[in-house]
Order: C-alpha cells, then structure tokens, then sequence
C-alpha cells in the first residue's frame, strides 16, 4: 500500500517515447535564463561563457546490470572508464577536461578494498587526462553499485565545436576505428554464459584482446584532437560515438538541420573484428553502426580542410552531408541506397 498512488496515476510508459523523446519532453519548459550560458541542453555539454574561454560541463551516469556487469568487469577497469567516457564529451566540444566530481552509490555487497579498486581506476584516468578529481557525494544504495561522474573542461572560444554546424557538401569523418567495444561485449557475455552453465571451464578470450581493451579500458578521444590542431583543422560539427555510429550521425543531421549519407565499405573496422564476425555470428558493420561505446569522434569538416587530413591513417571519410531536403541515408557496399535509422540502416528499402 502507498500514501500516494505515484505508479497508477501516470500511467505512459517511458517507451512510447523513447529516451532522446524523453528528455525532450521534460526539458521543454527550460530555457536558459543566465546570460553567460552560451547552449543549454542538446550537446555533448553545456557551454557556458566565462569571458577568455568557454567553460564545457556533462555528466554521464554507470548503473550496474544496465552499464555493466562486475561479474566480468574489473572495478579498476570501471573505475578508469568512468571517468574516460566523460573526457569523451568534453572532446566532443573540442575541449580539454579539468575537473571531475564522482557521485557513488553503493549497496553493503561492497567493500572497502572493492572500493579502493574501483579508485585506483579513477586515479589512472584523472592522471592520464590530467584531470583534478573535485569531489563527490557517497550514498548508499539498495541494491548494487551507481556511479554518477561530472566533468568539467574548458575551450578556446574560436575552436569550439558544437553538433549544430554541419553545412551542406562537408565531409564525414571518424576517428580511428568502431564496432569493437561492442564485439568486446559480446565476448565477455558469451563467457559469462558459459561460466555459468558450467563453472569448471575456463574463460576462453583469446584472440579477442583488441575488442576485449576497447571494450573494458576505452579511451577518450583526446589524441585526435591534438592531430586537428596541428593540421590545422577545426571541424564545423562534432559529436562523441557513444550509441553507434548511425545514431551519432542522425544527432549531428537532426541539429545542423541538414542531412547524412554514410558509405558501408568506408567505415573503418579492425581487421580482428572483420574477421570474428562469423564466429559470432554477427555482421562487424552492425557493430559500428549500432553498437556503441567505441569514443571515437565523428566530425565534418569544409571540403578544403580534404587535403590537410586524407593522408593521416588517424581519419576516415565515411560520407558527407547533404542537402535537408535528402533522406539520410546508408550506401551498402553493393551500391544499394538504404534509409539510414538509428539502429543503422532500414534494409527493407532500396
Ligand atoms: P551524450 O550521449 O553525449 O552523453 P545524451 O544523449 O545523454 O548525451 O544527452 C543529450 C542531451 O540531453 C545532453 O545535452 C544532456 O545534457 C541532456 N540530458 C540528458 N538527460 C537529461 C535529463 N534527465 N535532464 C536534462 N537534460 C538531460
Ligand atoms: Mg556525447
């Protein structure tokens, strides 16, 4: 019995809408009010003006059963990716992270030793980011483990990237290559069922290391950005490959007003992945569209930056952005156009 009938008296489920739906429909009523806040929500961070620079602000949250699963995550690795994923969306903006604040919930399932683990982690990454760990708040919870991280980073005025600035006839870029992490999960999870059908067998990983390192120790794309400023590129539109690439590039369409093609045979895949598709019986381009987790960068640059960034193996032209009044759409490497959807293509179309 409840005092007040929260459950029954609203009664749409979140999935008629969708998450990005969601969040559209509770944030509608705000608008900024602060004359230094510079955008709002609907980016990889907030921007906020503080005279020289603008200050970059995101927050991602990690929930145990739906991030991930401590059966085969080491809580050092979480501890470390925790925080890489929130650099991702600073880098997104084209900006370098300074601070992050770490907000934990923990059920008494935990120790003090576990926690220190999961520390250690956090410790690796604030170093290699070169970020300051600026606080937290510690709870309990009722069940399992939440982290929620904050980050804050800062960039120079004139090289800020947003997902609004794509124009049309600019090219698509990404960053080194994608589908892996998701691979990576996949052989955790075949293992794990394994494991528990029958304890006494031995976790077979081999062969799967790359997609096993994208999949437990990402790294925010930090060292792309580093190539664009010395090539002397910043890109018009910018977003972070966080939920696959299909849904990434869409973001960037839907807020640039603009539409996207993207080309099947030019996504970039690790040969190792290319070749343990069959084993799992999944299509590696699948993986890089829809997947996920991969933090690399997807960009579009001015055709004339073509020249400064073709030959650095770093970047691959995936398509380019066309006019709004085109359909987004997916090139299959047998020349067949397909509609491009956020769970990558709709194969049921020409
Ligand atoms: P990302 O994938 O880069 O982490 P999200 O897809 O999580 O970004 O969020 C998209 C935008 O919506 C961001 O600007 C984020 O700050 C905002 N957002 C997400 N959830 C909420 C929420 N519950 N309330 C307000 N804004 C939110
Ligand atoms: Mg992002």
């Amino acid at each position: 019995m409840s005092l007040i009938d929260n459950e029954n008296i609203y009664t749409t489920p979140i999935t008629t809408l969708g998450e990005f739906g969601l969040i559209d429909r509770l944030t509608k009523n705000f608008t900024p009010s602060n004359s230094k806040t510079v955008k709002a929500i609907g980016d990889d961070c907030a921007v906020i003006d503080r005279g020289d620079v603008f200050e970059l602000l995101s927050t991602d949250m990690l929930v145990e059963g739906v991030h991930f699963d401590l059966a085969y995550v080491p809580l050092k690795h979480l501890g470390y990716k925790s925080i890489a994923v929130n650099v991702s969306d600073i880098c997104a903006m084209n900006g370098k992270p300074t601070h992050v604040i770490i907000s934990l919930a923990v059920s008494n399932r935990f120790s003090v030793e576990a926690l220190e683990e999961f520390y250690l982690g956090v410790e690796l990454a604030c170093k290699k980011y070169n970020v300051d760990l600026a606080g937290g708040d510690t709870t309990s919870s009722t069940s399992g483990m939440v982290i929620n991280v904050s980050v804050i980073g800062e960039v120079d005025k004139d090289k800020i990237t947003y997902r609004n600035g794509a124009n049309v006839n600019d090219l698509l870029v990404v960053t080194g290559d994608l589908g892996a992490a998701y691979f990576g999960l996949q052989v955790l999870q075949r293992e794990k069922d394994i494991f528990k059908d029958n304890p006494k067998v031995q976790p077979d990983l081999s062969g799967h290391d790359y997609a096993l390192s994208r999949q437990l120790k990402p790294e925010a794309p930090v060292k792309y950005l580093k190539i664009l400023e010395e090539l002397s590129i910043v890109p018009t539109s910018m977003i972070d490959i966080s939920d696959g690439l299909s849904s990434e590039a869409l973001h960037i369409a839907k807020s640039s007003k603009v539409s996207v093609c993207l080309h099947e045979e030019k996504i970039p895949i690790d040969y190792t992945i290319m070749n343990a598709g069959t084993e799992f019986k999944l299509n590696p381009i699948s993986c890089a569209l829809s997947g996920g987790e991969d933090y690399e960068l997807l960009f579009t640059i001015d055709q004339k930056d073509y020249e400064k960034l073709k030959k650095d193996p770093d970047f691959t032209i995936v398509g380019y952005v066309s006019d709004p009044s085109e359909e987004n759409s997916f090139i299959a490497s047998d020349g067949s156009s397909h509609k491009l959807i956020a769970q990558g293509w709709d194969s049921t179309q020409d």
